[in-house]
């Protein structure tokens, strides 16, 4: 029989380390945390060998009083919570009372610290590997603390192997740090690593301030091709940033969400984010976004895992409505001259009443003549010039203005007389003055030039109003002047007559004709230029897909997209100057009309300055 034994604290430490250290990353993510718990403003990291060799904290937080050095590095010594009531309310990064015994345990850690202004006044206490050190002794040190971590995992050989190349280790360092500068604009940081200075970050406190440090940690890409946020529903608050959908990336690297100052990854926020950009995003593509929700701490459970990286809230759903509506409409709001993909400035407000306010955009702070309701979008209103079947037939057309003017800069002209007459002030997609290859319109305007793929925006826009037209039940229906008939499959037959409803309230009128032909007697206004015979093969095709009728209005996003892509003008499409100008009037109004259906951008800008560098004017 083998007998039961208490373990000694020390091996009982080296177990408990197993969960708090994996790597010098996760000692790291310690010992800031606890700087941050102790009110630090500045806090200084060097490391060596990726961190393996030393991690070295340098803080001027409140410090640790001489006769508890020894218990802070006790196991189950904490001085953030003392009662199981302060844990449902916590309001510290750390609680458990353990880090710094764990790491004592499978490193050589020395503890610095000092809670007067008096430098002379510091105190020291050393581990080495033991669950402490009997010595205290003197160490000048400015007020707060240092802790110094050596020689990971020199006593554990066989944790020690898990390591990997200073490359790596240090990838998850940075990515530490990242996380935490992100987290508190407040307090400057720096890293160093090999005696090389990593980072360096001052505090923030201006937008701008904030903006420029995301950008040094993100990059600058990020936060040129993204809007911010600012909602409150209650108890619940969320600000940050969401990359624009065309800013999508190929993994979910640039993904930061924060509850109450703590990153976190959580099932109920990434399902609300993800459904949030669904109907914009790029298939497989990942959304990026620097998010922080303030919730309760009393809606929130800290304490499920050890390296607290989840959370569980008392009211999930509450949280995944509020995330998904607030990010939601705020893509919903990302179109032209509101905030602008390409230009290097423009980030916007948003606030919860769902109207979004220029912050440092002066460029498009211009433009206050876009409504802010989406009245624009609905089939009632009569169609815009551009809708295909609206098209006026004594429109001169683009051979014609070729013809009766000579070269681009004429017909540049010609556009601009009519900002004159139609518009005293310039539209933020400005003025179309010509089209590309049957695939593009070039547009001038007060920035420079634009241009704007004329399928995919047009496909948006019809998009946008069929999602508008389907939950009004307004679709409006236009009688073919010649049924069409068409063969099918019996089974496409079946599902025809099946789907009646559906049809009927998508704006179609079809009848089966027989075992295997079908006869469409009308069809959506909007969509009468198209192919008719495709269109209905393709619709038939997704209502196949999803079976049911039930669960095709489920799925009727993907309906209408596809019927948008059949509505939507062509390549190679002669269109007359209104009518370029009209579809650029209706991007200017539609939701989410920087992105068409399936997530590729609609349009884009070459500044006039960005012009003038290619042509090293100015220089
Ligand atoms: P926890 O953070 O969960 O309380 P730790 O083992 O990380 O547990 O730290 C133990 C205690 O040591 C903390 O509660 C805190 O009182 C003290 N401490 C640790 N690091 C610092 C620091 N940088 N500044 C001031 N106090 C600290
Ligand atoms: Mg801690």
């Amino acid at each position: 029989m083998r007998t039961i034994e208490i373990l000694n604290p020390r091996l009982a430490n080296q177990i408990a380390a197993g969960e708090v250290v994996e790597r010098p990353a996760s000692v790291l993510k310690e010992l800031l945390e606890n700087a941050l718990d102790a009110d630090a403003s500045q806090i200084d990291i060097s490391l060596e060998e990726g961190g393996v060799k030393l991690i070295m904290v340098r803080d001027n937080g409140c410090g640790v009083p001489k006769d508890e050095l020894c218990l802070a590095l006790s196991r189950h010594a904490t001085s953030k919570i003392k009662t199981l009531d302060d844990l449902e309310s916590v309001d510290t990064l750390g609680f458990r009372g353990e880090a710094l015994a764990s790491i004592a345990s499978v490193s050589k850690l020395k503890l610095t610290s000092n809670i007067s202004p008096e430098p002379s006044e510091g105190w020291q206490v050393e581990s080495y590997g033991r669950d402490m050190s009997a010595e205290i002794a003197p160490a000048p040190h400015p007020q707060g603390t240092s802790l110094e971590m050596r020689d990971l995992f020199f006593n554990t050989p066989a944790r020690r192997k898990f390591l990997r190349k200073e490359k790596t280790e240090l990838n998850h360092v940075q990515e530490v740090f990242k996380r935490q500068a992100l987290s508190r604009f407040d307090v400057a940081l720096s890293l160093q690593h090999n005696g090389k200075v990593l980072h360096q970050l001052k505090h923030c406190q201006s937008q701008v301030e904030k903006e420029k440090r995301i950008a040094k940690i993100l990059g600058p890409e990020f936060i040129n091709q993204s809007v911010f946020i600012e909602s409150e529903a209650g108890l619940l608050s969320l600000t940050g940033w969401v990359g624009l959908p065309t800013f999508s990336r190929s993994q979910s690297d640039l993904q930061y969400f924060f509850v109450n100052g703590r990153v976190i990854k959580d099932k109920v926020v990434a399902h609300a984010i993800k459904q949030a950009y669904s109907d914009v995003m790029y298939q497989g593509r990942f959304s990026a976004f620097v998010l922080y929700l303030t919730i309760d701490p009393e809606d929130v459970d800290v304490n499920v895992h050890p390296t607290k990286h989840e959370v569980r809230f008392r009211d999930g759903r509450a949280v995944h409505g509020f995330l998904f509506r607030t990010i939601h409409r705020a893509l919903a709001d990302v179109r032209p001259g509101k905030s602008a993909p390409t230009q290097l400035t423009s980030s916007q407000t948003f606030s919860s009443e769902g109207q979004a306010a220029i912050v440092n955009a002066p460029s498009v702070a211009a433009v206050s003549d876009v409504p802010p309701q989406q009245n624009a979008m609905q089939f009632q209103v009569p169609e815009s010039a551009f809708s295909v079947s609206a098209l006026a037939p004594a429109a001169p057309s683009l051979s014609d203005i070729r013809q009766t003017q000579s070269g681009l800069s004429q017909m540049a002209e010609f556009s601009a007389q009519e900002v004159k007459t139609e518009n005293e002030q310039m539209p933020p997609l400005g003025f179309a003055v010509a089209q590309l290859h049957g695939i593009y319109i070039l547009s001038q305007a007060s920035e420079g030039l634009i241009v704007v793929d004329m399928h995919a925006a047009h496909e948006r826009i019809v998009y946008e109003r069929m999602k508008v037209a389907w939950v009004d039940r307004t679709v409006r229906s236009q009688p073919l002047l010649v049924p069409l008939s068409l063969s099918v499959s019996e089974k496409e037959c079946e599902l025809a007559a099946e789907c009646a409803d559906v049809f009927t309230r998508l704006g179609f009128r079809v009848e089966p004709a027989g075992i295997e032909s079908l006869v469409v007697r009308e069809v959506p206004t909007m969509l009468s230029q198209s192919n008719i015979e495709t269109l209905i093969r393709d619709v038939l095709a997704d209502f196949s897909k999803h079976g049911m009728s039930s669960r095709i209005e489920l799925a009727i996003n993907e309906i209408l997209s596809t019927m948008a892509c059949h509505g939507a003008v062509r390549a190679n499409r002669q269109l007359t100057l209104p009518e370029m100008n009209a579809l650029l009037r209706d991007m200017e109004k539609t939701e989410r009309s920087g992105q068409c259906n399936h997530g590729r951008p609609t349009w884009t800008q070459l500044s006039l300055k960005e012009l003038d560098s290619l042509f090293l004017r100015g220089r």
